[in-house]
């Protein structure tokens, strides 16, 4: 574009759109955020404006698309949420007051990370920004969720492990200083990740050197620099919320890659994407949406410490035991607002009069719960409570300062409660006499004129007047009176007097809003001095409110409370419940079922039809596991449980769609994360194995890796399959067993019974599944002719004793195990799969 046609305010947007290149810049002009040229025409079709043309007096119209100023936040957000950026520049002077040029700057970049929204459905998730960096030997990771100013970091070895924190924390964009792979860079496309280069720092900022103060790894602090760097460069705004960075390491908490996450349907329902149906759903009954944030945090990263652990379990035993405790203090709780998110946004100096008084209710709020926790008798509560500062201080500081209903403007007056300011008095005080002597003298012009009618009134054009309808014009005094305005049926006159009062009227009122403003700001910044303090206080009440909630649900579903043994990983559940399941099935009809893995056994071998369980099971099995490790009651009769360091699933069939593999990719990387990483301290949940491919190859492997966990890895495992040919192992395997869930046959009916039960199951009823499937009769009574058939011809079937051989002891193979997968398993074998057999009958 030829910059000589250029009008000086295009000079202007280009200057500055040259810094932001790869954020919308919505420019303000007057009462309007526009957007030019590409911005323009890109925005125009996604937020569904109107593209016109500004004419800059040369043959290319310049694309332009505009929002009200007013309205500017939505549009923001669904750019930013769509992941773009979105550069806000302001008019930074008057325009009526500026010479030439109006000079404007960019105030705020907002970003997919550093995006925070108000929306009350969204109080419970947080945002989180993360920042990587590489160094020569590791990677450092950064994370802070802007509104409440908390910052974590690490180091990690690889970039899948950086992956996996990116996936896992449902980070929205990473600051990122190194190069990135196609293959790593098209991952972060594909999973939504939008990725910012850092930005240049010059100089010391405190905020940096506050934040890294407590860290030792030089990757963590190069990680947190990059981070608040990014915010400040950002923001452009305080951001005296943001705390001291936490230093963690993955691998003290209980492990869980985020596909394992996913698969468990702690935080989300696979299917919805929702909360209900997840575990977070049954146990968060917090009252506070700080509460419902850490939860979904202590579900991130459960704990390894029983010290820890048994510290969370008395206090949610102690709000058991303490039923009207727990009922003050939740009451309490619902009075209590979002103190973390009100805290950032008094740094941000964005914070109302209203939210002032927010913080001052939740405050208030703080006293109520510790005097119920003081009644309640109960050591524990009370360490708990004697930690807690309830700010008596500021509460009654804003309470005594903010008028009881305050406005939402800041700048307009009506905030400050009388009584706080000599000087705002007496402002108050010339207001109020002026208008009383306004009264007097509308009383004193009507005695003098004799108009009955006479009023003062004020407009804005013509400030204070007096009004004298048309019939009474002829009292007019004229010596006195000057006429202003003419209206259809009235006049309105001024006097010298009246002027002279108006003046000191108005004078006092500009004077008292613009002090008003000056004393919110003060009181705004005092709160600031407690920052810190509130923010712990918010931590605390956010715990309390918690271990309230598992509480609540342990009370309401009849938990137990887990015991924890590190001397040896022997499970033993005794009546244990899917958490999940059994909310949404009618009252008591879940079945509950045993875990006991004990005595050397590692390994559970589960068959049994389709539908009867077995997945149920074993994520019940995982879940009960959590819930312990994060501090919760669980649902069993009783739980005696070693700490888990791992946990590995490989369950459903869902392609992933973020790495783009293909299901039986999916299912060998997943079996594969835990045969090389899985320890004896781990849990392995592996659901029918090997039926992403065809059968004989599938049932090889599956084989070979319950082989492998058993004799390498020794790690406490659930492996539910449908080859019925591998029971045959209990024989051979020595810490594996054989349970089957339960089913009978009723006029020819199924009937699943729900219950885990010793040994291999005797049939797979597929036809019987089949046939509640509502497949056609034909079908159904075809493929009962088939398998009767092939019953008929005996287990002398080829395929069948083949794989009989394979996973028994030669010896044995006489033993009677059921093959009774009615169709594949006794298909012909393919020269392929015939060679691979005999591949594998040469390893056993
Ligand atoms: P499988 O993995 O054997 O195909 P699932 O575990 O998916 O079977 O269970 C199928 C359905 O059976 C579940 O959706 C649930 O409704 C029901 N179910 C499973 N376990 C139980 C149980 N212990 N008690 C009652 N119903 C159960």
């Amino acid at each position: 574009m030829a910059q000589t046609n250029l009008t000086p305010m295009m000079e202007q947007y280009h200057e500055i759109k040259k810094q932001y290149p790869d954020a919308f810049l919505f420019y303000r002009v007057g009462d309007f955020y526009e957007l030019f040229e590409d911005d323009a025409v890109k925005g125009a079709q996604i937020l569904e404006l109107t593209l016109t043309h500004r004419s800059n007096k040369a043959e290319n119209p310049v694309p332009m698309a505009g929002v009200p100023h007013v309205a500017v936040q939505s549009y923001v957000d669904t750019l930013v949420e769509k992941g773009y950026k979105v550069a806000l520049c302001e008019q930074l002077e008057d325009p009526k007051k500026a010479k030439g040029m109006v000079k404007r700057g960019i105030i705020q970049l907002v970003t997919p990370g550093t995006l925070m929204n108000d929306k009350p459905s969204e109080a419970k998730e947080s945002n989180y920004l993360t920042s990587v960096v590489t160094t020569k030997s590791c990677f450092g990771l950064a994370y802070s969720d802007l509104s409440t100013g908390e910052i974590y970091a690490t180091h990690l070895k690889s970039f899948a492990a950086v992956s996996n924190e990116l996936l896992s924390l449902r980070t929205r964009e990473v600051v990122f200083n190194g190069h990135l792979s196609d293959k790593d860079s098209d991952f972060l496309h594909k999973a939504n990740i939008t990725v910012s280069e850092p930005v240049e720092l010059t100089g010391k900022h405190a905020e940096i050197s506050f934040a890294e103060q407590n860290l030792t790894n030089s990757a963590e602090k190069a990680a947190v620099k990059q981070l608040v760097g990014y915010l400040l460069q950002t923001q452009r705004r305080s951001l005296a919320h943001l705390q001291v960075a936490k230093s963690y390491e993955v691998n003290q908490y209980l492990q869980m890659s985020h596909t394992v996450r996913d698969n468990l349907e702690l935080t989300a329902s696979a299917k919805t994407g929702k909360k209900m149906g997840s575990l977070f759903w049954v146990l968060d009954k917090t009252h506070t949406a700080m509460g419902g944030r850490l939860l979904k945090q202590w579900l991130a990263r459960p704990l390894l410490s029983v010290e820890q652990l048994n510290k969370r379990q008395e206090m949610v035993q102690a709000l058991i035991d303490e039923y009207f405790t727990r009922e003050n203090i939740n009451d309490a709780l619902k009075g209590v607002y979002d103190l973390e998110r009100l805290t950032g946004r008094i740094a941000f100096g964005n914070v109302n009069a209203r939210e002032l008084l927010q913080l001052a209710h939740s405050l208030n709020a703080v006293p109520t719960i510790l005097t119920a926790i003081q009644k309640a008798d109960n050591k524990n509560l009370q360490n708990f409570a004697r930690q807690i500062d309830p700010l008596k201080g500021i509460a009654k500081l804003i309470t005594d300062t903010i008028v009881d209903q305050p406005p939402v403007l800041t700048t307009e007056g009506g905030l400050i409660k009388d009584g706080i300011d000599s000087q705002l008095d007496r402002y108050r005080d010339a207001m109020n006499n002026g208008k009383k002597w306004l009264t007097e003298m509308e009383q004193d012009e009507r005695a003098k004129t004799g108009i009955e009618n006479l009023k003062v009134g004020y407009n804005k054009v013509f400030g204070y007047y007096i009004q004298v309808t048309n019939s009474n014009k002829g009292k007019v005094p004229s010596d006195r009176y000057t006429r202003k305005q003419t209206l259809t049926n009235a006049e309105r006159y001024i006097t010298p007097e009246l002027k002279e009062h108006e003046n000191l009227i108005l004078e006092a009122q500009t004077k008292s809003t613009d002090l008003e403003y000056d004393l919110f700001v003060k009181l705004r910044e005092e709160v600031k001095k407690y920052i810190p303090a509130l923010q712990k206080l918010a931590g605390q009440v956010a715990e309390l409110d918690v271990f309230c909630s598992f509480a609540q649900v342990a009370e309401d579903n009849n938990y137990c409370r887990p015991q924890f043994h590190t001397d040896n990983q022997d499970v033993k559940v005794i009546m244990g419940r899917h958490p999940v399941v059994e909310q949404v099935m009618k009252a008591g009809s879940f079945i509950p079922n045993d875990v006991k893995l004990t005595e050397n056994t590692d390994i559970f071998l589960i068959t049994g039809p389709n539908m009867s369980g077995k997945s149920t099971y074993m994520r019940q099995m995982a879940l009960i596991a959590v819930m312990a490790q994060i501090g919760s009651f669980v649902p069993a009769d009783s739980a005696d449980l070693p700490i888990f360091d791992q946990i590995f699933t490989r369950i459903g069939a869902a392609d992933d769609l973020i790495s783009g593999q293909s299901t039986f990719m999916v299912e060998m990387t997943e079996a594969n994360d835990a045969l090389q990483h899985a320890t004896k301290r781990s849990l392995v949940l592996f659901d029918e194995i090997g039926r992403g491919t065809a059968t004989y190859d599938g049932m090889a492997l599956a084989g070979a890796i319950v082989q492998y966990l058993h004799d390498e890895v020794g790690a406490k495992v659930l492996f539910a399959t449908h080859f019925h040919e591998l029971t045959a192992m209990e024989q051979t395997l020595s810490h594996l067993k054989n349970i089957h869930v339960g089913a009978t046959e009723e006029n020819g009916k199924l009937i699943f019974l729900h219950k885990i039960l010793p040994g291999p199951a005797d049939q797979s009823y597929g036809i019987h599944v089949a046939q509640l499937a509502g497949l056609p009769r034909k079908v159904l009574r075809k493929a009962t002719k088939l398998l009767n058939r092939l019953e008929a011809q005996g287990s002398n079937l080829g395929p069948a004793s083949t794989q009989l051989d394979l996973f028994s002891s030669a010896s044995e193979t006489e033993e009677a195990v059921p093959v009774e997968t009615p169709s594949d398993s006794k298909d012909e074998l393919t020269d392929k799969e015939k060679d691979i057999l005999d591949e594998i009958s040469n390893l056993y």
